[in-house]
Protein backbone atom coordinates (compact mmCIF):
# COMPACT_ATOMS: atom_id res chain seq x y z
CA UNK A 1 0.00 0.00 0.00
CA UNK A 2 1.33 3.80 -0.90
CA UNK A 3 0.60 5.37 2.43
CA UNK A 4 -0.03 9.24 2.62
CA UNK A 5 -1.23 10.48 -0.95
CA UNK A 6 -2.95 13.86 -0.33
CA UNK A 7 -6.43 13.77 -2.07
CA UNK A 8 -8.90 16.55 -3.39
CA UNK A 9 -12.74 15.60 -3.09
CA UNK A 10 -14.98 17.81 -4.31
CA UNK A 11 -18.33 17.35 -2.63
CA UNK A 12 -19.72 17.10 0.91
CA UNK A 13 -23.08 14.97 0.73
CA UNK A 14 -23.42 11.30 -0.06
CA UNK A 15 -20.38 10.37 -2.50
CA UNK A 16 -17.53 12.39 -1.18
CA UNK A 17 -17.96 11.48 2.94
CA UNK A 18 -18.32 8.18 1.49
CA UNK A 19 -15.08 8.34 -0.36
CA UNK A 20 -13.13 9.94 2.44
CA UNK A 21 -14.05 7.07 4.57
CA UNK A 22 -12.41 4.74 2.78
CA UNK A 23 -9.28 7.03 1.98
CA UNK A 24 -8.50 7.77 5.42
CA UNK A 25 -8.61 4.05 6.61
CA UNK A 26 -5.77 3.00 3.83
CA UNK A 27 -3.87 6.34 5.14
CA UNK A 28 -4.40 8.78 3.19
CA UNK A 29 -4.33 12.55 3.83
CA UNK A 30 -8.10 14.39 2.59
CA UNK A 31 -9.57 17.38 2.27
CA UNK A 32 -13.04 17.67 1.26
CA UNK A 33 -14.02 20.97 -0.30
CA UNK A 34 -17.83 21.69 -0.20
CA UNK A 35 -19.30 25.21 -1.36
CA UNK A 36 -22.18 24.72 0.86
CA UNK A 37 -20.81 27.28 4.19
CA UNK A 38 -21.92 24.00 5.97
CA UNK A 39 -23.22 20.70 5.84
CA UNK A 40 -26.49 20.67 3.81
CA UNK A 41 -29.79 18.92 5.74
CA UNK A 42 -33.06 18.11 3.92
CA UNK A 43 -33.85 16.17 0.79
CA UNK A 44 -36.15 13.78 1.07
CA UNK A 45 -35.45 10.01 1.40
CA UNK A 46 -32.97 7.75 0.26
CA UNK A 47 -32.93 4.08 0.21
CA UNK A 48 -30.29 0.91 0.24
CA UNK A 49 -31.58 -2.17 -1.02
CA UNK A 50 -29.94 -5.61 -1.73
CA UNK A 51 -26.77 -7.24 -0.82
CA UNK A 52 -24.44 -5.07 -2.45
CA UNK A 53 -25.98 -1.72 -0.59
CA UNK A 54 -25.99 -3.56 2.63
CA UNK A 55 -22.80 -5.27 2.03
CA UNK A 56 -21.21 -2.16 1.49
CA UNK A 57 -22.99 -0.10 4.38
CA UNK A 58 -21.56 -2.85 7.02
CA UNK A 59 -17.48 -2.76 5.43
CA UNK A 60 -18.28 0.77 5.85
CA UNK A 61 -19.19 0.21 9.98
CA UNK A 62 -22.29 2.53 9.52
CA UNK A 63 -24.78 0.10 9.65
CA UNK A 64 -26.14 0.75 13.15
CA UNK A 65 -26.15 4.29 13.17
CA UNK A 66 -28.11 4.30 10.05
CA UNK A 67 -30.54 1.57 11.54
CA UNK A 68 -31.35 4.16 14.23
CA UNK A 69 -32.13 6.64 11.87
CA UNK A 70 -33.68 4.47 9.36
CA UNK A 71 -37.38 6.07 8.75
CA UNK A 72 -39.32 2.64 9.07
CA UNK A 73 -41.95 4.26 6.53
CA UNK A 74 -45.14 2.81 6.03
CA UNK A 75 -47.05 2.39 3.13
CA UNK A 76 -47.74 5.94 1.05
CA UNK A 77 -51.43 6.59 0.63
CA UNK A 78 -52.51 8.01 -2.75
CA UNK A 79 -54.90 10.06 -2.11
CA UNK A 80 -57.87 11.76 -4.47
CA UNK A 81 -58.34 15.69 -4.61
CA UNK A 82 -60.84 15.49 -1.66
CA UNK A 83 -57.73 13.75 0.50
CA UNK A 84 -59.75 10.50 -0.04
CA UNK A 85 -56.94 7.10 -0.33
CA UNK A 86 -57.30 5.49 -3.63
CA UNK A 87 -54.44 3.33 -3.04
CA UNK A 88 -51.20 2.92 -1.46
CA UNK A 89 -47.64 2.74 -2.52
CA UNK A 90 -46.04 -0.35 -0.44
CA UNK A 91 -43.20 0.60 1.85
CA UNK A 92 -41.14 -2.91 1.41
CA UNK A 93 -41.60 -1.52 -2.55
CA UNK A 94 -40.06 2.01 -2.03
CA UNK A 95 -38.18 1.62 1.21
CA UNK A 96 -35.95 -0.69 -0.08
CA UNK A 97 -33.83 -2.72 2.81
CA UNK A 98 -32.88 0.29 4.90
CA UNK A 99 -34.36 4.31 4.30
CA UNK A 100 -32.69 7.33 5.88
CA UNK A 101 -33.47 11.06 5.18
CA UNK A 102 -30.77 12.45 2.55
CA UNK A 103 -29.95 14.55 5.48
CA UNK A 104 -29.38 12.01 7.82
CA UNK A 105 -26.72 10.16 5.46
CA UNK A 106 -24.71 13.36 5.45
CA UNK A 107 -24.83 13.91 8.43
CA UNK A 108 -24.06 10.07 10.05
CA UNK A 109 -21.32 9.98 7.00
CA UNK A 110 -19.76 13.32 8.01
CA UNK A 111 -19.60 12.59 11.84
CA UNK A 112 -17.95 9.16 10.95
CA UNK A 113 -14.78 11.02 8.95
CA UNK A 114 -14.83 14.56 10.52
CA UNK A 115 -12.00 13.74 13.04
CA UNK A 116 -9.88 12.59 10.00
CA UNK A 117 -10.72 14.33 7.08
CA UNK A 118 -10.17 17.86 6.66
CA UNK A 119 -13.44 19.75 5.65
CA UNK A 120 -13.43 23.19 4.09
CA UNK A 121 -16.98 24.74 3.84
CA UNK A 122 -18.15 27.53 2.08
CA UNK A 123 -14.91 27.13 -0.90
CA UNK A 124 -15.00 25.71 -3.80
CA UNK A 125 -12.18 24.35 -7.12
CA UNK A 126 -11.52 27.35 -9.76
CA UNK A 127 -9.09 26.00 -11.69
CA UNK A 128 -7.42 22.40 -12.06
CA UNK A 129 -4.05 22.14 -13.93
CA UNK A 130 -2.29 19.21 -13.86
CA UNK A 131 0.75 17.31 -14.94
CA UNK A 132 2.58 14.04 -14.78
CA UNK A 133 3.30 14.44 -11.16
CA UNK A 134 0.45 16.15 -9.31
CA UNK A 135 -2.61 18.59 -9.43
CA UNK A 136 -2.20 22.24 -8.96
CA UNK A 137 -5.94 23.99 -7.09
CA UNK A 138 -6.60 27.23 -6.91
CA UNK A 139 -9.68 27.51 -4.81
CA UNK A 140 -12.42 30.61 -4.29
CA UNK A 141 -11.27 31.38 -0.77
CA UNK A 142 -8.20 29.43 0.20
CA UNK A 143 -4.72 29.47 -1.32
CA UNK A 144 -3.86 27.09 -4.16
CA UNK A 145 -2.61 23.83 -3.03
CA UNK A 146 -0.84 20.49 -5.11
CA UNK A 147 -2.83 17.26 -4.55
CA UNK A 148 -1.72 13.86 -6.04
CA UNK A 149 -5.29 13.10 -6.56
CA UNK A 150 -8.72 15.34 -7.72
CA UNK A 151 -12.24 13.38 -7.02
CA UNK A 152 -15.13 15.35 -8.14
CA UNK A 153 -18.27 13.92 -6.08
CA UNK A 154 -20.32 17.15 -6.62
CA UNK A 155 -23.64 16.44 -7.83
CA UNK A 156 -24.63 16.75 -10.73
CA UNK A 157 -24.08 20.24 -11.36
CA UNK A 158 -20.45 19.13 -10.68
CA UNK A 159 -17.46 22.14 -10.87
CA UNK A 160 -14.69 19.19 -11.14
CA UNK A 161 -16.61 17.86 -14.47
CA UNK A 162 -16.73 21.09 -16.10
CA UNK A 163 -13.32 22.30 -15.40
CA UNK A 164 -11.69 19.07 -16.45
CA UNK A 165 -14.43 17.26 -18.79
CA UNK A 166 -15.79 20.25 -20.58
CA UNK A 167 -19.63 21.52 -20.39
CA UNK A 168 -20.38 19.47 -23.45
CA UNK A 169 -24.10 19.02 -23.13
CA UNK A 170 -24.13 15.65 -24.20
CA UNK A 171 -23.14 14.67 -20.80
CA UNK A 172 -26.45 15.67 -19.18
CA UNK A 173 -29.29 13.56 -20.39
CA UNK A 174 -32.56 15.43 -18.78
CA UNK A 175 -35.29 13.05 -18.10
CA UNK A 176 -37.81 15.83 -17.91
CA UNK A 177 -39.04 15.71 -14.89
CA UNK A 178 -38.40 18.72 -12.01
CA UNK A 179 -38.92 18.71 -8.27
CA UNK A 180 -38.54 20.61 -5.73
CA UNK A 181 -38.24 19.27 -1.87
CA UNK A 182 -38.49 20.75 1.88
CA UNK A 183 -39.20 20.61 5.60
CA UNK A 184 -42.19 22.30 7.08
CA UNK A 185 -44.00 22.00 10.60
CA UNK A 186 -46.40 18.43 10.30
CA UNK A 187 -50.04 19.46 9.74
CA UNK A 188 -50.93 16.39 9.20
CA UNK A 189 -50.97 14.38 11.13
CA UNK A 190 -48.35 11.71 9.77
CA UNK A 191 -46.40 9.14 11.66
CA UNK A 192 -43.94 7.15 9.49
CA UNK A 193 -46.57 7.41 6.26
CA UNK A 194 -46.90 9.85 3.67
CA UNK A 195 -49.27 11.08 1.06
CA UNK A 196 -49.15 11.19 -2.61
CA UNK A 197 -51.05 13.27 -5.27
CA UNK A 198 -51.47 13.59 -8.82
CA UNK A 199 -52.70 15.38 -11.38
CA UNK A 200 -51.11 15.49 -15.06
CA UNK A 201 -47.95 15.94 -14.81
CA UNK A 202 -47.62 17.06 -11.53
CA UNK A 203 -46.98 15.06 -8.11
CA UNK A 204 -47.11 16.09 -4.56
CA UNK A 205 -45.72 13.95 -1.35
CA UNK A 206 -45.96 14.49 1.62
CA UNK A 207 -44.12 12.14 4.64
CA UNK A 208 -42.61 12.59 8.01
CA UNK A 209 -41.35 9.58 9.14
CA UNK A 210 -40.76 10.53 12.51
CA UNK A 211 -43.45 12.53 13.25
CA UNK A 212 -43.61 15.82 13.75
CA UNK A 213 -41.88 17.63 10.87
CA UNK A 214 -43.36 16.76 7.29
CA UNK A 215 -41.18 16.84 4.01
CA UNK A 216 -42.75 17.94 0.91
CA UNK A 217 -41.79 17.10 -2.28
CA UNK A 218 -43.18 19.03 -5.57
CA UNK A 219 -42.63 17.40 -9.27
CA UNK A 220 -43.77 18.18 -12.47
CA UNK A 221 -43.24 17.06 -16.16
CA UNK A 222 -41.74 19.49 -18.42
CA UNK A 223 -39.58 19.24 -21.55
CA UNK A 224 -36.34 21.41 -21.56
CA UNK A 225 -37.08 23.97 -18.85
CA UNK A 226 -34.25 26.09 -18.33
CA UNK A 227 -33.52 27.32 -14.71
CA UNK A 228 -30.71 28.54 -12.63
CA UNK A 229 -29.20 25.76 -10.50
CA UNK A 230 -27.51 28.77 -8.38
CA UNK A 231 -31.00 30.78 -8.23
CA UNK A 232 -32.92 29.55 -5.38
CA UNK A 233 -35.53 32.25 -5.42
CA UNK A 234 -36.12 31.51 -9.47
CA UNK A 235 -36.87 27.68 -8.45
CA UNK A 236 -39.29 28.62 -5.89
CA UNK A 237 -40.88 31.11 -8.02
CA UNK A 238 -40.90 27.92 -10.81
CA UNK A 239 -42.88 25.52 -8.00
CA UNK A 240 -45.22 27.91 -6.88
CA UNK A 241 -46.32 28.95 -10.90
CA UNK A 242 -46.43 25.82 -11.87
CA UNK A 243 -48.18 23.95 -8.74
CA UNK A 244 -50.96 27.06 -8.76
CA UNK A 245 -54.10 25.49 -9.08
CA UNK A 246 -53.14 22.68 -8.02
CA UNK A 247 -55.97 20.46 -5.73
CA UNK A 248 -56.00 18.96 -2.90
CA UNK A 249 -53.79 20.61 -0.05
CA UNK A 250 -51.12 21.67 -2.18
CA UNK A 251 -52.17 25.60 -1.65
CA UNK A 252 -50.91 25.54 2.62
CA UNK A 253 -48.06 23.12 1.22
CA UNK A 254 -46.80 26.15 -1.59
CA UNK A 255 -47.41 28.73 1.78
CA UNK A 256 -45.30 26.63 3.87
CA UNK A 257 -42.40 26.66 0.76
CA UNK A 258 -41.84 30.17 1.35
CA UNK A 259 -40.56 29.95 4.74
CA UNK A 260 -38.59 26.55 4.32
CA UNK A 261 -35.00 26.93 4.97
CA UNK A 262 -33.89 23.89 3.34
CA UNK A 263 -35.78 24.58 0.15
CA UNK A 264 -33.83 22.11 -2.47
CA UNK A 265 -34.58 22.22 -6.32
CA UNK A 266 -32.93 19.98 -9.21
CA UNK A 267 -34.06 18.62 -12.35
CA UNK A 268 -34.02 14.74 -12.79
CA UNK A 269 -30.91 14.35 -14.69
CA UNK A 270 -28.55 11.63 -15.80
CA UNK A 271 -25.01 11.85 -16.95
CA UNK A 272 -23.23 10.05 -19.53
CA UNK A 273 -19.60 10.49 -19.74
CA UNK A 274 -17.04 8.03 -22.46
CA UNK A 275 -14.63 8.30 -19.74
CA UNK A 276 -15.31 9.31 -15.56
CA UNK A 277 -11.26 9.97 -15.05
CA UNK A 278 -8.86 11.99 -17.06
CA UNK A 279 -5.31 12.32 -16.03
CA UNK A 280 -5.44 12.73 -12.34
CA UNK A 281 -8.30 13.25 -11.90
CA UNK A 282 -11.78 11.14 -11.39
CA UNK A 283 -15.57 11.56 -10.73
CA UNK A 284 -17.93 9.72 -8.02
CA UNK A 285 -21.56 9.47 -7.23
CA UNK A 286 -23.79 11.84 -9.06
CA UNK A 287 -20.56 14.09 -10.85
CA UNK A 288 -19.87 10.83 -13.32
CA UNK A 289 -23.15 8.59 -13.25
CA UNK A 290 -26.55 10.21 -11.80
CA UNK A 291 -29.40 7.87 -12.48
CA UNK A 292 -32.32 9.98 -11.70
CA UNK A 293 -34.87 8.56 -9.84
CA UNK A 294 -35.34 4.77 -9.36
CA UNK A 295 -31.63 4.91 -10.34
CA UNK A 296 -29.60 3.45 -7.12
CA UNK A 297 -27.74 7.22 -7.28
CA UNK A 298 -27.26 7.13 -3.04
CA UNK A 299 -26.20 3.22 -3.88
CA UNK A 300 -24.37 3.69 -6.67
CA UNK A 301 -22.10 6.59 -4.80
CA UNK A 302 -21.63 4.69 -2.07
CA UNK A 303 -20.92 1.70 -4.32
CA UNK A 304 -18.77 3.84 -6.17
CA UNK A 305 -16.32 4.91 -3.06
CA UNK A 306 -15.79 1.60 -2.00
CA UNK A 307 -14.22 0.03 -5.50
CA UNK A 308 -13.18 3.47 -6.23
CA UNK A 309 -11.00 3.53 -2.67
CA UNK A 310 -10.31 -0.71 -2.99
CA UNK A 311 -8.93 -0.54 -6.70
CA UNK A 312 -6.52 2.76 -5.53
CA UNK A 313 -5.34 0.49 -2.67
CA UNK A 314 -4.76 -2.74 -4.60
CA UNK A 315 -3.40 -1.02 -7.43
CA UNK A 316 -0.49 0.37 -4.40
CA UNK A 317 -2.15 3.58 -5.62
CA UNK A 318 -1.25 3.41 -9.37
CA UNK A 319 -4.19 5.70 -9.65
CA UNK A 320 -4.36 4.96 -13.96
CA UNK A 321 -4.63 1.39 -13.27
CA UNK A 322 -7.45 2.11 -10.66
CA UNK A 323 -9.12 4.61 -12.27
CA UNK A 324 -9.64 2.00 -15.11
CA UNK A 325 -10.71 -0.99 -12.90
CA UNK A 326 -12.87 1.45 -11.03
CA UNK A 327 -14.50 2.24 -14.31
CA UNK A 328 -14.48 -1.01 -16.09
CA UNK A 329 -16.47 -2.31 -12.61
CA UNK A 330 -18.80 -0.20 -12.27
CA UNK A 331 -19.98 1.09 -16.11
CA UNK A 332 -22.10 -2.43 -16.30
CA UNK A 333 -23.66 -1.71 -12.60
CA UNK A 334 -24.22 2.09 -13.76
CA UNK A 335 -25.87 1.22 -17.13
CA UNK A 336 -28.42 -1.38 -15.66
CA UNK A 337 -29.15 1.45 -12.88
CA UNK A 338 -30.07 4.11 -15.24
CA UNK A 339 -31.93 1.80 -17.40
CA UNK A 340 -34.40 1.87 -14.81
CA UNK A 341 -34.47 5.13 -14.16
CA UNK A 342 -35.41 6.24 -17.54
CA UNK A 343 -39.02 4.82 -16.64
CA UNK A 344 -39.48 6.14 -13.88
CA UNK A 345 -41.50 10.02 -15.06
CA UNK A 346 -44.27 8.07 -16.48
CA UNK A 347 -44.19 6.20 -12.89
CA UNK A 348 -43.91 9.52 -10.77
CA UNK A 349 -45.35 12.23 -12.88
CA UNK A 350 -48.15 9.93 -15.53
CA UNK A 351 -49.32 12.68 -18.16
CA UNK A 352 -52.49 12.08 -18.29
CA UNK A 353 -56.03 11.49 -15.55
CA UNK A 354 -56.28 8.14 -17.33
CA UNK A 355 -52.58 7.13 -16.65
CA UNK A 356 -52.85 8.20 -13.06
CA UNK A 357 -55.80 5.85 -12.84
CA UNK A 358 -54.09 3.15 -14.25
CA UNK A 359 -50.74 3.38 -12.41
CA UNK A 360 -53.29 3.32 -9.19
CA UNK A 361 -55.05 0.75 -9.81
CA UNK A 362 -51.90 -1.32 -10.55
CA UNK A 363 -51.28 -0.19 -6.88
CA UNK A 364 -54.49 -1.40 -5.53
CA UNK A 365 -53.74 -4.92 -7.00
CA UNK A 366 -50.61 -4.97 -6.08
CA UNK A 367 -51.28 -4.46 -2.50
CA UNK A 368 -53.38 -7.39 -2.38
CA UNK A 369 -51.85 -9.78 -4.68
CA UNK A 370 -48.68 -11.50 -2.78
CA UNK A 371 -47.22 -12.44 -5.95
CA UNK A 372 -47.71 -9.46 -7.68
CA UNK A 373 -45.74 -7.95 -4.87
CA UNK A 374 -43.21 -10.33 -4.86
CA UNK A 375 -42.80 -9.58 -8.20
CA UNK A 376 -42.64 -6.10 -8.09
CA UNK A 377 -39.72 -5.82 -5.46
CA UNK A 378 -37.69 -8.72 -7.22
CA UNK A 379 -37.93 -6.14 -10.04
CA UNK A 380 -37.39 -3.18 -7.26
CA UNK A 381 -34.02 -4.96 -6.15
CA UNK A 382 -32.73 -6.41 -9.03
CA UNK A 383 -30.90 -3.29 -10.65
CA UNK A 384 -29.26 -2.74 -7.46
CA UNK A 385 -28.12 -6.24 -6.73
CA UNK A 386 -26.61 -6.33 -10.59
CA UNK A 387 -23.47 -6.20 -8.94
CA UNK A 388 -20.51 -8.51 -7.86
CA UNK A 389 -18.66 -6.75 -4.78
CA UNK A 390 -14.91 -7.43 -4.87
CA UNK A 391 -13.85 -8.49 -1.55
CA UNK A 392 -10.62 -5.39 -1.27
CA UNK A 393 -8.46 -6.13 1.72
CA UNK A 394 -10.15 -3.86 4.76
CA UNK A 395 -8.36 -1.32 6.74
CA UNK A 396 -9.07 -1.29 10.06
CA UNK A 397 -12.28 -0.04 11.77
CA UNK A 398 -10.39 2.28 13.87
CA UNK A 399 -11.98 4.15 17.19
CA UNK A 400 -15.67 3.61 15.87
C1 LIG B 1 -29.60 19.23 -0.46
C2 LIG B 1 -29.76 17.97 -1.27
C3 LIG B 1 -31.01 17.30 -1.24
C4 LIG B 1 -31.18 16.15 -1.98
N1 LIG B 1 -32.38 15.50 -1.91
C5 LIG B 1 -32.57 14.36 -2.58
C6 LIG B 1 -33.80 13.63 -2.49
O1 LIG B 1 -34.71 14.04 -1.80
N2 LIG B 1 -33.95 12.48 -3.16
C7 LIG B 1 -32.94 11.97 -3.92
O2 LIG B 1 -33.09 10.90 -4.51
N3 LIG B 1 -31.77 12.62 -4.04
C8 LIG B 1 -31.56 13.79 -3.39
N4 LIG B 1 -30.36 14.45 -3.51
C9 LIG B 1 -29.33 13.86 -4.38
C10 LIG B 1 -28.69 12.64 -3.73
O3 LIG B 1 -28.03 13.01 -2.56
C11 LIG B 1 -27.73 12.05 -4.74
O4 LIG B 1 -28.46 11.66 -5.89
C12 LIG B 1 -26.99 10.79 -4.33
O5 LIG B 1 -27.03 10.55 -2.97
C13 LIG B 1 -25.53 10.88 -4.80
O6 LIG B 1 -24.87 11.81 -4.00
P1 LIG B 1 -23.65 12.68 -4.47
O7 LIG B 1 -22.86 12.92 -3.22
O8 LIG B 1 -22.98 12.08 -5.64
O9 LIG B 1 -24.30 14.06 -5.01
P2 LIG B 1 -25.11 15.18 -4.22
O10 LIG B 1 -25.89 14.61 -3.12
O11 LIG B 1 -25.82 15.99 -5.23
O12 LIG B 1 -23.97 16.07 -3.54
C14 LIG B 1 -23.12 16.95 -4.21
C15 LIG B 1 -22.48 17.88 -3.17
O13 LIG B 1 -21.52 18.69 -3.83
C16 LIG B 1 -21.73 20.05 -3.47
N5 LIG B 1 -21.27 20.86 -4.59
C17 LIG B 1 -21.90 21.15 -5.74
N6 LIG B 1 -21.11 21.88 -6.55
C18 LIG B 1 -19.95 22.07 -5.88
C19 LIG B 1 -18.75 22.74 -6.21
N7 LIG B 1 -18.58 23.37 -7.37
N8 LIG B 1 -17.74 22.73 -5.29
C20 LIG B 1 -17.89 22.10 -4.08
N9 LIG B 1 -19.03 21.44 -3.74
C21 LIG B 1 -20.04 21.43 -4.63
C22 LIG B 1 -23.21 20.15 -3.19
O14 LIG B 1 -23.50 21.25 -2.36
C23 LIG B 1 -23.47 18.82 -2.50
O15 LIG B 1 -23.20 18.88 -1.13
C24 LIG B 1 -30.12 15.62 -2.79
C25 LIG B 1 -28.89 16.29 -2.81
C26 LIG B 1 -28.70 17.44 -2.06
C27 LIG B 1 -27.34 18.14 -2.10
Amino acid sequence: MVLGMDILISGASVAGPSLALWLQRYGHHVTVVEKAPALRGGGYAVDFRGRVHMETLGRMGLRDSLEARATHMGDIAIVDAAGTQVAALPSAIFSGDLEVLRGDLADVLYAATREHVRYRFGDQITAIAQDERGVDVTFAEAPPQRFDLVVGADGVHSGVRRLVFGDDPAHTKPLGVYGGIFTMPGTMGLVRSGFMYNEPNRAVSVMSPHGGDQIVSMSFAEPGLRFDYRDVDQQRRIIAERFAGVGWRTPELLEAMERAEDFWFDSTTQIRLDRWSHGRVVLLGDAGFAGGPGGNGTGLAVVGAHVLAGELDAARGDHRAAFERYERLMRPYVATCQKQADGSPDFLVPSTEKKIAQRNRFFKTVRYLPPARRMFKYLATRTATAFDLPSYELPELVGR
